[in-house]
């Protein structure tokens, strides 16, 4: 066994500290960098080891050792003989488990009151629902959304996300639990569901492949209010949201949707979600990447996630609309392309702006035909490297921003300086997502959390604000798994 021999291989280790006594400290130090002499060698100068086995170690030794262990590994010990086997009983080695791999340090000791041990939290709740926790789009049509499932506490809970009221973009998130699942009672964790006015009730949860799992609630009767189906519907509005129904309509689609989908018999028949990641950050990225709320004009307000691709920054929708469904890339921002806005009174003019943007359009656009080649860095135009030369981002300060007149926003609050502008392009479709275009427009850097898009064709600004949530289990395990991630979301809602 591995452990044993690492453990008991006191004999060439003791050679080891008997040749370091004859060198000197400097000889000692670069001794340790040193690739180590033939262990062969080291044996046979070494006197011949002492019989000693892991079994003959105090049972406290134990207990410390197969604590520090990872948790996956100790029911092969416990298979290698019956002293291990009691050993692994220990429940102080289980809740060190649970604190170092799950982060759950509170309420351990409650447990033995019900009898449920760290071994069973461990192994029946954490262990077994390991691989939902993280960040989860669901698969509600066009519509997306976020799911975070995090352990808290004694809990592994799905909180869903929804972005705040419109046009409220620097407002936080907002969240509700939407399942649950503990350790009851000794045997297997309960699965909750949390939805409706009626507290938890019984659910289920399937783990369909690697990430992948769906939901289901078993019973949907408590979703339901009392009266008619209208009734309760303006209920549920009223009293969760203090709102009648034609106040809500256009401030609240994500939560309709949500709520509808929950509501009827898609979600009776199970809600499936896929795994996103947080996207990787880089040090000379623009600002840090992440997910931001965006104003999508009668849409409302949408989740997009921000993430650098070289010379390509790319707005990815997180929750989506009828037009333009979740996955799909809503910006796409072209670095090499800075746009120096002119001073404000003449930026208030919108054939001004759009002079710049097409004129910039132009010239991506033949440099496209010319190059072709990816990897040769296309010649600054002069006239844009002296502008970048001048712009007032360099030095760190701000430059006076104003929407052209004629350009319509949700919210006449919006920053009234920005850092710097790019060239990017922004994609529109009709219904159903048909017909879809990217058209061009103009980026705008505010500042560290916020940016803005101006869409030329629809004469339309989107104010993004970044979402400050801190999601636990998001993070990709590799870049190339977050551009598959990214590749996979836009490729199911095409
Ligand atoms: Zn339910």
């Amino acid at each position: 066994m591995a452990v044993c021999a690492r453990l008991c291989g006191v004999g060439p280790s003791r050679g080891c500290r008997r040749r370091q006594q004859r060198r000197g400290p400097a000889e000692t130090a670069a001794a340790d960098s040193e690739p180590d002499t033939d262990p062969e060698e080291e044996r046979i100068e070494a006197p011949p080891a002492p019989r000693c086995s892991l079994l003959e170690l105090p049972p406290e030794l134990l207990v410390e050792i197969f604590a520090s262990l990872p948790g996956t590994d100790l029911p092969s010990l416990a298979q290698v003989c019956t002293k291990f086997r009691r050993i692994l009983h220990t429940d102080t080695i289980w809740r060190r488990r649970c604190r170092e791999e799950y982060g759950v340090c509170e309420n351990l000791r409650k447990l033995e009151i019900t009898g449920v041990s760290c071994r069973d939290v461990y192994a029946k709740l954490l262990h077994r629902y390991r691989h939902i926790l993280g960040l989860w789009q669901p698969d509600i049509g066009p519509y997306g959304g976020l799911l975070n499932v995090v352990v808290d506490g004694l809990f592994i809970i799905g909180w869903m996300y929804l972005p705040p009221h419109d046009p409220h973009v620097d407002d936080p998130m907002r969240f509700k639990p939407l399942f649950r699942i503990h350790l009851m009672e000794r045997k297997s964790a309960t699965v909750e569901c949390m939805y409706g006015h009626k507290g938890p009730h019984n659910g289920h949860i399937q783990i369909v492949k690697k990430d992948e799992f769906s939901t289901k609630c078993n019973q949907t009767d408590h979703h339901r209010m009392s009266g008619g189906r209208q009734e309760e519907f303006r209920t549920w509005l009223r009293e969760e949201w203090g709102r009648t129904l034609e106040d809500i309509f256009h401030e609240h689609m994500q939560e309709l949707i949500l709520m509808k989908f929950i509501y009827t018999s898609q979600y009776d028949n199970c809600l499936t979600y896929r795994r996103i990641y947080l996207p990787p950050s880089r040090p000379d990225d623009l600002i840090q990447p992440g997910l931001f709320k965006g104003t999508y004009g009668s849409h409302g307000l949408e989740v997009v996630m921000l993430s650098f691709h070289g010379r390509l920054a790319r707005g990815t929708k997180i929750t989506g609309d009828p037009n333009i469904p979740a996955g799909q890339q809503t910006v796409e921002i072209d670095l090499r392309h800075r746009i120096q806005l002119p001073d404000v009174e003449n930026l208030r003019s919108f054939n001004e702006l759009s002079r710049l943007v097409l004129e910039v359009r132009e010239q991506v656009r033949l440099e496209q035909q010319e190059g072709q080649h990816e990897d040769k860095e296309p010649a600054a135009h002069p006239a844009q490297e002296a502008a970048a030369a001048q712009q007032p981002a360099q030095s760190g300060q701000g430059q006076p921003f104003v929407l052209p007149v004629g350009v319509s926003s949700r919210s006449e609050d919006y920053p009234r300086t920005c850092r710097m502008c790019f060239y990017g392009t922004g994609l529109i479709a009709g219904h159903g997502f048909t017909s879809p275009e990217r058209t061009p427009g103009l980026f705008i850097l505010f500042d560290e959390d916020r940016f803005g898009f101006i869409w030329l064709e629809l004469k339309s600004f989107s104010l993004y604000s970044r979402v400050q949530a801190a999601f636990r289990n998001a993070d990709a395990p590799s870049p190339q798994a977050f551009d598959d991630m990214l590749r996979n979301i836009q490729a199911l809602t095409s």
